[in-house]
């Protein structure tokens, strides 16, 4: 039997064009639907992250605990796989958190400073 004469949603077996994907426009419907909601669970997912990460470094920077420890900040939940952007510099590598930046000073310690924001 051809792959696409077969339903991707229910598959269900479908006869005459061959290039159909889906049985009906209920099938097409929840397919698409369904491919969203996963799109969109990984971005809430991200952006808890991202927003999280922002509030260590914040309560962080107005404690004025510099530099950092690398080890204490992922105690405290630091995911250190996401961040807004990055900048190649002189001295290595900056990143950024949205208006918090970030950069290491050793393997472990972590300057952290914040931009100004208009
Ligand atoms: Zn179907």
């Amino acid at each position: 039997m051809n792959q696409k004469q077969v339903c991707q949603e229910c598959g269900s077996r479908m006869f005459g064009r061959s290039d159909k994907k889906f049985c009906s426009d209920l099938c097409r419907n929840s397919y698409h639907n369904r491919l969203n909601s996963e799109q969109n669970s990984f971005m809430r997912q991200i952006n808890g992250t991202l927003k999280r990460n922002r509030k260590i470094l914040e309560d962080l920077f107005a404690r004025h605990t510099e530099p950092l420890n690398r080890n204490e900040l992922q105690e405290l939940g630091f995911n250190f796989r996401h961040y807004t952007g990055s900048e190649r510099t002189d001295k290595g590598v900056r990143y950024f958190c949205y208006e918090f930046v970030y950069s290491y000073l050793s393997k472990n310690e972590i300057k952290l400073s914040k931009m100004d924001v208009d």
